[in-house]
């Protein structure tokens, strides 16, 4: 059997839940959209569920294989539906569901529904991609109450840079979205992970943790709190091949590393057609029996290689971690010029393999 996996350890996936709720002293839906990052929403789910106050995905179809599993906590549709024809499944699987764009307040509207669903009528505060123009909120507001077709209404928002720290652009957000929202009395959300971790000062009554969840930072600079997260995944293989070589002899396609001097090669059973990412280039970390190597030449895809000339402990069918506790996914997602979301969500072909329970 190929050695290659990825472990989800569980536990630290619920450390880092209770963590987001911790920091924000708020309600927390977990987002497990895109198969909770790669990490296997059914499974996230379920071993949430005890505890979560909800969860969040992208699509109906997310949802509606959480309810098929038995999940009967609260799931929020972040972009809520796509074609007026979901409105009765929403009603029928009792799911909560935003509300960004004209279209969709008018399909509520017209739509007939057996009971009034929940809605998180989004403002666009800044970023620009979805979302009512402040200046049409609450109006929208007003419509959605008096349509009848509504339980509850959350305000919600999401930031364009809570990644950065030094920017002051959430803070401009939060002053729209107040202002929009002023004499509304309803709950509010605006806290994606980077705002859980970076932004205390920001209220909000729901916060929307994802990327933290899964143990990876969402900052490209040390942070106090991000430094408290457990990684939950790590993608694992073995040595399946050694080769000594003299130094100047080139190792894999294009010859893009040529040993500099004697270098003991180690060929692993990973590649991009796992999702490690092929631009990762020559120095990415890797852990090998326990020790820090780095990987050489071009990631093929099934196979990639590492140098071993320094660890030589190391040998055929020595365990080797290509992220996880010690080596970080957002350390190999920088050096692959991407960030860990990418890199979860691109995971397949490897078996996801579950502990913690
Ligand atoms: C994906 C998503 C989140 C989670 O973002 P993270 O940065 O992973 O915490 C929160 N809110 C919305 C609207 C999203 O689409």
């Amino acid at each position: 059997m190929r050695p290659a996996r990825a472990l989800i350890d569980l536990q630290a996936l619920r450390h880092n839940y209770r963590l987001a709720r911790q920091l924000s002293g708020a309600r927390a839906l977990a987002v497990i959209k895109a198969d909770a990052y790669g990490h296997g929403a059914l499974r996230c789910a379920l071993a949430l569920e005890p505890e979560a106050d909800g969860f969040a995905v992208a699509c109906i179809e997310e949802a509606l294989a959480l309810r098929e599993v038995g999940i009967k906590a609260p799931v929020l549709l972040l972009e809520g539906f796509f074609e007026a024809s979901e409105l009765e499944l929403i009603v029928q699987h009792d799911l909560w569901c935003v509300v960004h764009s004209l279209w969709q307040l008018e399909a509520i509207e017209k739509a007939s529904l057996a009971r009034p669903i929940q809605v998180w009528l989004k403002m666009d505060t800044g970023m620009h991609r979805v979302g009512l123009h402040p200046r049409d909120y609450q109006a929208a507001y007003q419509r959605l109450q008096a349509s009848g077709k509504v339980a509850k209404i959350v305000l919600m928002s999401h930031f364009a840079r809570a990644d950065e720290l030094d920017s002051n652009t959430s803070n401009e957000q939060v002053a729209v979205f107040d202002a929009a929202r002023q004499g509304l009395k309803a709950e509010t959300s605006l806290r994606n992970s980077p705002a859980v971790l970076g932004w205390p000062q920001v209220p909000s009554d729901w916060v929307r943790p994802g990327i933290m969840l899964y143990g990876a930072t969402p900052f490209d600079t040390d942070q106090a709190e991000a430094a408290r997260l457990q990684p939950v995944m790590t993608l694992e293989s073995k040595v399946i091949s050694l080769r000594e070589l003299p130094a100047g002899e080139p190792v894999g396609y294009g010859a893009r590393f040529v040993s500099p001097r004697p270098t003991r090669v180690g060929v692993v059973a990973m590649g991009y057609a796992d999702g490690y990412p092929r631009h990762a280039p020559t120095g990415t970390p890797v852990l090998v029996a326990g020790k820090r190597a780095q990987l050489i030449g071009r990631v093929s895809m099934d196979m990639l290689c590492i140098d071993l000339t320094d660890v030589p402990e190391a040998g055929l069918g020595s365990s080797v971690e290509l992220w996880g506790k010690r080596v970080l996914a957002s350390d190999v997602a920088s050096q692959a010029g991407t960030i860990p979301y990418q890199i979860f969500c691109n995971l397949r072909r490897v078996p996801l393999v579950y502990t913690g329970e």
